[in-house]
């Protein structure tokens, strides 16, 4: 069986840490040994971004920019490629990897690169005496992913930290190494000097080596919300900056008179697509109880037309889940609301997909309750389980929306502009949309209020965290004695 790699200086290495087995989720099959990074790869990894960094942050922004730029052409160049790797590794169906995976990550690149040369800081005017600013980099960042965007997360940690001058050290999830490793490639094919873009394999004790080092500057990481608490404590021994991208528990609220076949569409797109395995994903959807009945019926009937299947069969639409600990997990929530009595509209079983026999595959389920305070309804499941709630007024499902510990995202179904605005401006989410649903261009910040995050990827927000303002005071008159 082929043996991942770490890379370090832009060439594989192989890793002297623990030895693990990466599996394919649609067939159980092992696939690939990764080898994880012991603490002298580690040492090596600090070493090779230590000079990495004095080559790259004393490069033009210009010349960053045009490397990541290249990088973005040739990550698209191999979106077929990839997408097929991505597939094997997280069980995303192949029309949504070649979609939206490897093309987002370009994206990404394409946006910070276009961004690199004109960071700049400000002249502040004192008469006579002034001040400017320059927006330096911070240093050795560290980029932790989770698994259910392997390659977007590395891009979208990648690009502004590199834009900015940074160099990274990125550690996948155990459960998908495969493709950081093809982006650290791209980089090095694309020109980029050795030691900016280092990938170190391992589980959690390796992201702890990154966590802890104190020659570390940063941490971005994404992972659920106990994770990010971990982290936040690991890095206040050394006072990193922190970027935390957390779970969610997100609601979609669908008014009276909202276009009924936007709004199951918009739920839809956020509970079943990557087989609900994604953070803003609205698995809160309040209805307006007028319209509830006519908005079970459209959504349970086009629910039960996807096609749960092999995720490289290109007619698939749901594919199978990260791993058969993920899916125990699922199907227990499952199993908890069947048991406390929500009311099971459709799907709750596992899917049999020929030919991948061994895969973790769920149908996408719908439960409707009548609390908002059942497991299913609090807590992030990160599966293809939607809660359907019901409501009466505006006031009212406000409350009930932002009542959760989680504040990633949130959507707003209706055509009344005034009540759009107004419902969305009391909204505890950091990413809001009205008449749709998790959609992320490069272009908008993303990221977390209360337990979803600290801090903000993409846009120009991004920038605010790969750098520090140093101030610079120049007196043009001779200085005086002060006492
Ligand atoms: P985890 O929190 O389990 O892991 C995230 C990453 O952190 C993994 O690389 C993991 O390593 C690593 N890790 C685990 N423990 C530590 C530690 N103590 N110190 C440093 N690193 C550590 O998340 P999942 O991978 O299970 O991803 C699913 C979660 O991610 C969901 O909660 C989801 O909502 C959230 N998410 C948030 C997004 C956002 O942008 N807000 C986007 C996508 C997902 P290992 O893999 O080896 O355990």
């Amino acid at each position: 069986m082929e043996k991942l790699p770490l890379f370090i200086n832009n060439h594989p290495v192989n890793g002297t840490g623990k030895v693990f087995t990466n599996y394919n989720p649609a067939t159980g099959e092992a696939i690939h040994e990764v080898t994880s990074a012991s603490t002298d790869d580690f040492a090596k990894c600090i070493a090779s971004a230590k000079k990495g960094f004095k080559v790259w942050s004393a490069m033009s922004p210009t010349a960053r920019g045009r490397i990541l730029h290249r990088a973005s052409e040739l990550l698209r160049e191999r979106n077929d490629e990839l997408a097929q790797l991505e597939v094997i590794d997280t069980g995303k169906p192949i029309k949504e990897a070649l979609a939206v995976d490897v093309i987002s990550g370009a994206d990404c690149l394409e946006y910070y690169a276009g961004i690199a040369a004109s960071l700049h800081g400000e002249h502040i005017e004192l008469g006579g005496d002034f001040a400017f600013t320059r927006r330096e980099p911070l240093g050795i960042c560290a980029g932790i992913g989770a698994w259910n965007y392997p390659i977007q997360i590395a891009c979208w940690k990648a690009a502004p930290a590199l834009a900015c001058g940074n160099v990274m050290i990125f550690k996948p999830a155990e459960l998908t190494p495969l493709t950081a490793l093809k982006v650290a490639e791209i980089f090095a094919e694309a020109g980029m000097p050795e030691g900016v873009f280092n990938v170190i394999q391992g589980d959690g004790e390796v992201g702890q080596m990154l966590t802890a080092h104190p020659d570390i500057a940063k941490v971005s990481i994404t992972g659920e919300v106990g994770t990010g608490k971990k982290v936040m404590q690991a890095a206040a021994t050394t006072l990193k900056h922190v970027t935390l991208e957390l779970g969610g528990k997100s609601p979609i609220l669908i008014f009276e008179d909202a276009d009924i076949d936007e709004a199951v569409h918009g739920a839809m797109l956020g509970n079943f697509y990557t087989q609900g395995e994604i953070c803003s994903n609205g698995t809160r959807v309040f209805v307006h109880s007028s319209i509830r009945e006519k908005f079970i019926e459209r959504l349970v009937e086009k629910t039960k037309n996807l096609k749960v299947g092999n995720p490289s069969d290109p007619e698939t639409q749901v594919g199978a889940l990260i791993s058969k600990d993920h899916f125990e997990k699922v199907m227990q929530y499952i199993h908890l609301g069947k048991e406390q009595k929500a009311e099971l509209l459709y799907g709750g079983e596992q899917v049999r997909v020929e030919g991948c026999e061994g895969g973790y595959f769920v149908q996408p389920t719908i439960f409707a309750s009548g609390q908002d305070d059942l497991r299913i309804v609090e807590e992030e499941i990160f599966g293809p389980v939607l809660s359907l709630l019901t409501f009466e007024d505006e006031a009212e499902v406000v409350e009930r929306a932002n009542n959760s510990p989680f504040g990633l995202a949130a959507g707003v179904f209706t055509n009344d502009i005034r009540r759009a605005h107004r419902v969305v401006a009391q909204l505890q989410a950091g990413m809001c949309w009205v008449n749709t649903f998790n959609i992320n261009p490069v272009e908008i910040p993303f990221g977390g209020y209360k337990q979803s995050g600290i801090g903000r990827e993409n846009g120009l927000a991004a920038i605010e965290h790969y750098t520090q303002l140093k101030t610079v005071y120049i007196a043009m008159n001779k200085m005086e004695d002060p006492f």
